[in-house]
């Protein structure tokens, strides 16, 4: 008889939307054959861990009945495609977003029916079709970048050389990451909001091995802008020159970030240009990003409302008093409204009408859970962490159980030190592979050996800029008399106003080390 392997299932759904008939079927996949918990993701998916091989294609089935899908969420392809989560109505820009994280996904699916005929006895999604301009962006031979007659005309017999991972935002709006990407466009409007085209970045990636000094964190460089009648041919040639000349020896190597790093951005540009055949219009001017969470009530822009929930860790569970689950559920299913997953691991429901919104208040206090973010400890609020032990088989140490016990021992400490008020970004995993992005961070922490972190600072709010290793060895129970002087120092010499990742910048990490004997 087969073992009971256990699976991990994780949804793919551009920008986080999750419509409500899709929501209550995960929730109810989540009991049926699943751990009783849902994990958004911080690719604005949903996780579900604990699923036994055997019932894996009930739970696809019922995913892709209730209008959703698994196609393309792991994998050597490209990956769910993020675009920020606020359902801004009334603001062009937004919506352009959305529109292209779907189009863009829907051209870089395999297009083959293998995943039909896996999954669903052949039987096609409901999900509907791609757009007709994207059907025939994939249909349009540009300079080689597309195998006519092949299966699959973009990805070839072999997909891509590894993950491939896509954002797509607005002006101001860092909330996707977009330096952490392998690809990121900017939607560019006109004053009246009518797309024109996208800035391009390229060559982000966060994935490292420790000890290996050949892997590293990379933020993406500015590539140019394009039109938006040139964006599918851009995508492509990116994906294709990837294709083509991404290493497929060493995985360890295989991200399109070594392919920039090895080739410069120039000869990259150059590469990209020849399968687009044209030439790539310089960057447009952008104001500087921030960093957006969305949380708390806020207006759409068409009279409705939408309420951003902080779910920590992205755990949707019930445990004791807080049964975030089942507030969920019963929202979803009275209101019928629609979610989307952002990409710091927590939701936003929409749609609400301005009626039912102490209605809805009063089923999240009821059940434990706080809809005020202005309540949430602001390190709680910003601080992400991986799921690490016991689900995920790369963790070397703890991260989603024991990252609360951190932000509870920062806060402690802050207070301690005379530093009440302050906030900083922290981001916690438990393996050098960073899905909570912890290279971005103000204070991250990567697990290295058993109970024992690499610690990172000097990142900043914005997620702009890449952090620096500090030490390659932290012990959690050392968490205090290691950040004390740190933060001493912090209080002492900072400028009015400077965040602690700004500081640790300033000053640099070799002071740092230097004042607190590190
Ligand atoms: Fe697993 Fe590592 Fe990703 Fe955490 S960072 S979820 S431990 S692969």
């Amino acid at each position: 008889e087969e073992k009971d392997y256990q699976m991990m299932l994780r949804t793919r759904n551009p920008g986080g939307f999750i419509p409500p008939q899709l929501y209550l079927a995960l929730d109810r996949l989540a009991s049926d054959y699943g751990n009783e918990t849902i994990r958004a993701t911080t690719r604005q998916g949903f996780q579900m861990h604990g699923i036994l091989k055997k019932n894996l294609k009930p739970a696809i089935t019922a995913i892709v009945q209730n209008m959703g899908s698994t196609l393309g969420a792991c994998g050597d392809l490209n990956r769910n495609v993020m675009a920020p989560p606020a359902p801004f109505k009334k603001k062009p820009e937004y919506r352009h977003a959305l529109t292209y994280a779907d189009r863009i996904a829907d051209l870089l699916t395999p297009q083959s029916g293998a995943y039909y005929e896996v999954w669903l006895d052949g039987e096609k999604a409901i999900s509907g079709e791609p757009a007709p301009e994207v059907k025939a962006a994939l249909a349009t031979d540009l300079n080689r970048t597309i195998f006519p007659g092949d299966p699959e005309p973009l990805y070839g017999t072999q997909y891509m050389p590894r993950k491939f991972k896509i954002a797509i935002t607005v002006p101001g709006d860092n909330s996707i990451d977009i330096f952490s990407q392998d690809l990121g466009l900017v939607v560019i409007t006109n004053a009246k909001g009518q797309l024109l085209g996208f800035n391009v970045y390229a060559g982000g990636g966060l994935g490292r091995t420790h000890n290996k000094e050949e892997t590293f964190a990379r933020i993406a460089d500015p590539i140019g802008y394009v039109t938006k009648a040139n964006i599918y041919d851009l995508v492509k040639a990116i994906v294709a020159t990837q294709r083509d000349y991404g290493d497929r020896t060493n995985r360890r190597h295989a991200r399109m970030k070594y392919l920039i790093h090895d080739w410069g951005v120039a000869k990259f540009k150059a590469k990209v240009e020849e399968y687009y055949g044209k030439k790539i219009q310089p960057l447009k001017q952008l104001p500087a990003f921030k960093y957006l969470d969305f949380l708390g009530w806020h207006e759409q822009g068409d009279g409705k409302l939408f309420l951003g929930i902080s779910v920590v860790n992205g755990r949707i569970k019930d445990d004791g008093d807080f049964k975030l689950r089942t507030a969920l559920r019963e929202i979803v299913q009275t209101y019928k409204i629609p979610m989307r997953v952002t990409p710091h691991q927590n939701v936003l429901i929409y749609d609400i009408k301005p009626a039912d919104r102490d209605k809805i208040d009063k089923i999240l206090i009821a059940n434990g859970v706080e809809p005020d973010p202005t309540k949430i400890d602001t390190l709680v609020r910003y601080s992400m962490a991986c799921p690490a032990l016991p689900t995920c088989g790369l963790a070397v140490t703890e991260s989603e159980r024991v990252a609360p016990s951190v932000n509870e021992r920062f806060r402690a400490l802050l207070d301690k030190l005379g530093l009440p008020d302050e906030q900083f970004v922290i981001r916690m995993t438990g393996c050098p592979n960073g899905c909570a992005r912890p290279y971005m961070a103000e204070v991250g922490f990567v697990g290295s050996f058993p109970e024992s972190y690499q610690v990172w600072l000097a990142g900043c709010p914005a997620q702009t800029r890449l952090a620096q290793v500090y030490t390659d060895r932290m012990h959690i129970n050392d968490l205090e008399t290691f950040f004390t002087p740190i933060l001493e120092y912090f209080k002492r010499d900072r400028k009015p106003d400077e965040g602690f990742g700004d500081f640790c910048n300033r000053v640099g990490l070799a002071s740092i080390r230097e004042v607190c004997k590190h």
